[in-house]
């Protein structure tokens, strides 16, 4: 007996039965196949959207915890982004330079570092802040201070400034009288301590006057200006045109505007139009270019860690540095002017 096909009958009926069945059972076969791949299909796009969905939730979870831990922070450095970057100094690194930006200071980068111990600094103290939280731990020495009228107008002869700034207020007081016809006075210069108690105690409002050891007339760095015209016309539009020009033109004379109207919250002072600090003018100029309070280019600084900026031709470089072991380290072959900002930091200034 041949082996039969084992579809095949010798009833042919059967056969056919048999072959129609089978055809039917190849049809099935084949939708429920088409069935199967359209569900793996539809399982697998399933499946790469919640891969995608996980890994963009581990990217945010990511982004969330390095934020949370400053390693990746809004800050102002990220805005200031397009500032120049110190092209000599490069960036600190405990006390050594890392790097450098600039092709042509590689091989002078050693000697442009001096260590310098801060003890044995000349601190001009230009940048010391001053305020509610920061303290003046004595009045500023009497050699540092020296009369107002030699290079100013004043209200009477005891009034005294650190001897430093007197150039930069006298300059800020000619321009004033050539430039608007103004007749600028120093209300108030350096204050000692006790003359800072007695004033804070006759005052009964306490939003314009600091509590004595707080107050930046006792560093002989502020000064109080009134356009003595306008006192004696007691003109309060002309007094407020002359305060206006004041905000508008001290910074070129590296005086800011102490406690501007929309700081309050950050000065802790009332709106003063009449009280200036003497920061240096480099850091006057930053100041009103960014739009930033005393306290605010403190904070700044330490964040960026340093900026150049170029005035009169001449390109200064500002940076922030801790000491390390009471060490910090100056350009060696810069000129510079250091400060402390009260809380332990030293910001330097270089040209030349
Ligand atoms: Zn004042």
């Amino acid at each position: 007996m041949p082996q039969r096909y084992p579809y095949r009958n010798d009833n042919i009926n059967q056969y056919r039965v048999r072959s129609l069945a089978s055809h039917n059972l190849a049809e099935a076969y084949v939708k429920q196949r088409k069935i199967f791949r359209h569900r793996k299909h539809v399982k697998h796009k399933y499946q790469v959207v919640a891969v995608l969905l996980l890994v963009g939730l581990v990217i945010a979870v990511s982004m969330f915890l390095a934020y949370g831990s400053g390693l990746w922070t809004i800050t102002s450095s990220n805005i200031t982004k397009t500032q120049p970057q110190i092209p000599i100094l490069g960036n600190f690194n405990n006390g050594k330079v890392e790097s450098s930006t600039s092709a042509n200071s590689v091989k002078t980068n050693e000697i442009l570092t001096t260590p310098i111990n801060i003890a044995d600094i000349n601190d001009s103290g230009f940048l010391r802040l001053i305020n509610h939280d920061h303290s003046i731990s004595a009045d500023v020495s009497d050699e540092l201070l020296a009369d107002a009228w030699i290079n100013i107008s004043s209200v009477d002869d005891t009034t005294k400034l650190h001897k430093d700034i007197l150039p930069s207020v006298g300059k800020l007081f000619d321009a004033a009288k050539m430039q608007s016809g103004q007749n600028l006075v120093i209300t108030s210069g350096f204050r000692s301590y006790d003359e800072q108690s007695v004033l804070y105690d006759s005052y009964e409002d306490k939003s314009y006057v600091h509590r004595p050891g707080h107050s930046e007339h006792q560093s002989g760095l502020a000064v109080d200006i009134a356009d003595l015209n306008a006192q004696a016309e007691e003109n309060s539009d002309k007094l407020s045109r002359s305060q206006l020009w004041l905000a508008e033109h001290s910074w070129k004379y590296g005086l800011i505007l102490r406690y501007p109207d929309d700081k309050q919250e950050i000065t802790g002072i009332a709106y003063e139009p009449w009280h200036f600090r003497y920061v240096g003018k480099v850091h006057a100029w930053y100041m009103q270019l960014h739009g930033l309070c005393f306290e605010e280019y403190l904070k700044t600084l330490r964040d960026i860690g340093g900026y150049t900026i170029t005035l009169d031709e001449q390109t200064h470089y500002v940076f922030y540095q801790k000491p390390i072991d009471n060490v910090i380290y100056i350009p060696g072959k810069l000129k510079y002017n250091v400060s402390g900002d009260g809380s332990g930091g030293y910001i330097i200034e270089t040209w030349g």
